[in-house]
């Protein structure tokens, strides 16, 4: 399947389908803690990459193959910025008449300060914006915007937006170490967040391979310091629990998971079940497989694979 990938075990979310609405790193973005590496389509136009009628057809047969029982939520995400894709509340009202599971949707929130955007959001029931920073120049810094942004527009956005969102605001927080850990810089956080005042916060920190070398997980101390300050959840661990996806062929499996969710080498051996692809498997063990896009990152102790954008198939 292009679109629908996972099932993927999420700290926040339980067991999340994904849907990803979007072509692989496109994003207004490029922060350096990215798990799927460096931004290689910036761009701030709002697209209909693909139809909406392909994408809902393949969460139907998703469901009709597995039924919903096995998923705890629905949620839009994918390999960059899902509110470029436009129009999402088509899609919303399209999953919304397949399941009844909670629609959630992850995004950076760099569009709302958009009505329409607004408008097409509105349809969720759980919006998850990310805030790392309090001003332009940690925002630059950290989230590398495309240019036209900037930090007050954004944030004033996410603002407008919380305050008419009928449905839940879960807030992230992804702490980095000597970026935006200090007590000051919690303390500017902490006045940023209070004024979007959202359902809950979350502190997330770097536990994948970042884009950007020198991005780490704060000392203990300071994401302590975080939690007591923003009152938060913490997700600062790698998720429990098997992914499962719809696809037959376990690389291809692998591969459509890779692409928007970089898996651990204990993911990868908990997803596979013996006999399935395990030959394949081998391949990606013994040395970063070009063939499949994929390269392998060592990262806290940990081996992890994920996608890359050089020889990637034609779309
Ligand atoms: S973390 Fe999200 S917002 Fe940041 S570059 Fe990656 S996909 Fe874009």
């Amino acid at each position: 399947m292009r679109h629908v990938y996972g099932v993927v075990p999420s700290r926040r979310l339980g067991r999340s389908l994904g849907i990803s609405p979007i072509p692989f790193k496109t994003c207004n973005y490029s922060c350096i803690y990215c798990q799927l590496g460096r931004t290689t389509n910036m761009t701030n136009s709002r697209d209909t990459f693909y139809p909406s009628e392909e994408i809902l057809r393949e969460v139907e047969t998703f469901i009709e193959r597995y039924g919903d029982e096995t998923f705890d939520v629905v949620t839009i995400v994918g390999e960059g910025e899902p509110t470029l894709y436009t129009p999402l509340d088509e899609i919303a009202k399209g999953v919304k008449s397949l399941t009844k599971k909670p629609l959630v949707l992850i995004t950076n929130g760099s569009l709302f300060y958009d009505s329409s955007v607004q408008l097409e959001v509105s349809k969720f029931d759980i919006v998850m914006p990310t805030l790392d920073a309090w001003d332009e120049e940690s925002f630059r810094s950290i989230n590398r915007p495309f240019g036209k942004l900037n930090y007050e527009e954004v944030f004033n956005g996410i603002v407008e937006f919380s305050k008419k969102f009928q449905g839940q605001i879960w807030l992230e927080v992804m702490l980095i170490k000597d970026r935006n850990d200090s007590e000051k810089a919690l303390n500017l956080l902490k006045e940023r967040i209070d004024k979007i005042a959202p359902d809950r916060v979350y502190i997330n920190v770097p536990v994948r391979p970042p884009a950007e070398k020198g991005v780490e997980i704060p000392d203990e101390s300071k994401i302590n310091r975080a939690h007591t300050l923003f009152g938060t959840y913490s997700i600062e661990s790698l998720p429990k629990g098997n992914f499962l996806s719809p696809e037959n062929d376990a690389m291809q499996a692998i591969l459509e998971i890779i692409k928007r969710h970089p898996m651990s080498e204990d993911d990868l051996k908990n997803f596979l079940t013996p006999g399935s692809g395990l030959k394949q498997l081998e391949k990606i063990f013994s040395s970063t497989s070009e063939k499949y896009n994929i390269e392998k990152c060592f990262y806290h102790g940990k081996i992890f694979y994920r996608y890359t954008k050089k020889r990637r198939e034609k779309k």
